[in-house]
């Protein structure tokens, strides 16, 4: 989430949520019998849990899908060793959590246009850069199994991977998305808020100046497969509802969601409809829960909204400031995240209710073990739940589950296990597809981008 961005896609909420959602439905895999097991509120015991929740917490593999800190470390040089009461995750703070894995975002701003791939090469490498200069406490890590590995033993490192966002990011070339992958990008998600080429977001639907695909054009579909092939995970976060139902149809892999709320209980356009985690939890994927106070909380929402213009403004008008001190540059996200976190600082904060009710609706709509973690950290100007600050507060997810009667399984599962389920998956589904297409043996030159 980055804000100047929702603030115009609140304008367009209310259309784009009144949208026919039930396009396509997705071939049905595994996953439906799983839904029996899944807690509900008249079934919840009354007595405590039988185990302690920290302990538990402590023990656990905890993943979280999305962080947007990356951008600092690039802009701002922030080494993620240095104590910042201002950022949401660093070493300290992961350490604090029992985070064991970040997804660093890969985040390439449509101003950066003509320098997308120089934008995320760059991104790229300051995660890299982190992990070379603390390596007793991060390792970078490319598969599940990297994950369980960097936390065994008695110095459990943080393991560090990568999720591009937006697809606009590979500029149109299959080359470009192995590349990436090949750099350690483990998911993409296909859109941002920017409609590109060849799928469509939830945000821009209503902008006639924007050219819409009914979802994905044929070379989206080729992304997705190729994405299926190289073992990325497809991550339809930000995408349209067309563009998510088409995506179940064409990926032979289970797909995430990295950072997504649900809709039923914030109606932003980029939540979740009940059908579509329905539809995700027959695809065996996984929709990782956002923390972001205006996708997990409709008052706050409602309030975020009446603010907009004010924001806008102000960050507009920081943005000129900075072209007219650096040589017309292209302002940093830092900017405009500075700006809105002064407006951020004048909302009442939603409860932390507010985002363990998203986890149990989605763990009672699509079943526990199709919910996980996708904070959205140093991405939401400091928009966060009451009590959740940074990574150091994780462990307070999992005393509210815990109060709430989810079992040790069914915890650990939505801190990190259900989301090594799906890796693993997609890991298995890119060893089948090598088989039949290996790796290196593309046609050289032509039908390789669009
Ligand atoms: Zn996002």
């Amino acid at each position: 989430m980055k804000i100047t961005r929702l603030i115009l896609s609140l304008l367009v909420a209310s259309l784009a949520f009144a949208q026919n959602h039930s396009v396509e439905m997705p071939v049905s895999a595994s996953g439906g019998a799983a839904q029996k097991e899944t807690p509900s509120r008249a079934s919840l015991p009354k007595k405590p849990a039988a185990f302690d929740p920290l302990a538990l917490h402590r023990s656990a593999i905890v993943i979280d899908s999305h962080a947007d800190t990356t951008q600092r470390m690039l802009d701002e040089n922030y080494d993620l060793d240095t104590p910042d009461p201002t950022i949401n995750v660093n070493l300290p703070k992961a350490k604090a959590g029992n985070l064991g894995a970040e997804f660093f975002s890969i985040w390439v701003e449509p101003k950066y246009k003509g320098q997308y791939v120089r934008r995320a090469m760059d991104l790229i490498d300051a995660v890299y850069q982190q992990a070379g200069r603390h390596p007793d406490q991060m390792v970078m890590a490319f598969s599940a199994e990297d994950i369980v590995k960097a936390r065994r033993g008695p110095h459990k490192r943080l393991a560090a991977l990568m999720g591009i966002e937006g697809g606009h990011t590979i500029e149109d070339d299959l080359r470009v998305l192995r590349d990436f992958y090949r750099l350690g990008v483990r998911y993409m998600t296909l859109t941002w808020y920017n409609s590109n080429d060849w799928a469509d977001s939830s945000e821009d639907l209503d902008n006639k100046d924007v050219p819409h695909h009914n979802g994905i054009t044929d070379f989206g579909v080729q992304v997705i497969r190729e994405m299926n092939r190289l073992g990325m995970m497809v991550d339809i976060s930000h995408v349209s509802d067309k563009t998510f139902y088409r995506t179940l149809v064409v990926s032979r892999a289970p797909v995430i969601a990295s950072h997504s709320a649900s809709r039923a209980l914030s109606q932003h356009p980029r939540n979740m409809t009940d059908d579509m985690l329905r539809a995700l939890a027959r695809n065996d994927g996984i929709c990782m829960v956002n923390f972001f106070s205006a996708f997990v909380d409709d008052d706050f929402r409602k309030t975020f909204e009446a603010h907009r213009d004010e924001a806008k403004q102000a960050v507009a008008q920081a943005q000129e400031e900075y072209r007219k001190t650096h040589h017309g540059q292209i302002p940093p996200y830092t900017v405009e995240e500075h700006v809105t976190e002064e407006y951020a600082r004048k909302l009442p904060r939603p409860p932390l209710k507010s985002l363990i009710d998203n986890i149990d609706h989605i763990a009672q709509v699509a079943g526990w073990q199709h919910v996980g973690l996708g904070s959205d950290f140093d991405g939401v100007s400091g928009m966060l739940p009451e009590g959740i600050n940074s990574a150091a507060d994780l462990p307070k997810i999992t005393v509210e589950l815990a109060k709430r009667g989810y079992t040790a399984e069914q915890i650990k599962g939505i801190l990190g296990e259900n989301f090594l389920r799906v890796f693993r998956k997609v890991e298995a589904v890119s060893r089948e597809l090598q088989k039949e297409k290996p790796l290196g043996a593309e046609p050289l030159g032509a039908g390789e981008n669009r």
